[in-house]
């Protein structure tokens, strides 16, 4: 009898620590996937500064953006040329996105969080840019770029601990432009 006990003791244990293996490694297995998805190319891309920084616990909000320039001509080292171009229109430290979002669907980060870069009049201090390469007046984004967007935006909202409110560049009160593009269908990205 107390045989019995001990054998069904060892099992019960066996699949116990099983269980909690098979568990932590989906957990890591998920969280490795996060890290990845993003690659960080912050200290790559040309510069002439550093923006003003900001607490993180300011951010409350998502804006998303599209280049206005053909999908996949233009690398994210062409958007943060021309935004730091002294005779340029916006004249920056560096690129105005912390996030890019290429036509494949790969992600990078331009800026830290911390940053204030110049993307939206009015929502730069609590805002987290997000740009798609690719011109959403006259073009569609991909699949894989719109998938990217949505993982990127759960991600953001995890790390934050909190929905993000995510908004379309021109949705901001004093931004006269089209961005990020008529076909890009925004409420998609909402209440993920
Ligand atoms: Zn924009």
């Amino acid at each position: 009898m107390k045989n019995i006990l001990i054998d069904n003791v060892k099992k019960y244990k066996k699949w116990y620590i099983i269980g909690i293996l098979a568990l932590v490694t989906i957990i890591v297995l998920r969280k490795l996937k996060l890290l990845n998805m993003i690659t960080d190319i912050i200290n790559q891309l040309p510069s002439k500064g550093e923006y003003q920084q900001r607490n993180i616990d300011s951010i409350d909000r998502i804006i998303i953006h599209h280049s206005a320039s053909p999908a996949g001509k233009f690398t994210v080292q062409d958007f943060a040329r021309w935004h730091i171009d002294p005779n340029g229109y916006l004249k920056a430290p560096r690129i105005a996105y912390h996030f890019c979002i290429e036509p494949d669907g790969k992600i990078y980060q331009t800026n830290k969080l911390t940053a204030i870069s110049w993307h939206t009049i009015n929502a730069n201090a609590t805002g987290i840019g997000i740009v798609l390469n690719g011109n959403f007046e006259n073009e569609q984004a991909s699949d894989t770029q719109k998938k990217s967007l949505k993982n990127l935006i759960k991600y953001l909202n995890n790390k934050f601990n909190k929905k993000l409110t995510v908004y379309g560049h021109k949705e901001i009160p004093g931004n006269a432009t089209a961005c990020p593009g008529r076909n890009l269908k925004l409420d998609e990205f909402r209440n993920l």
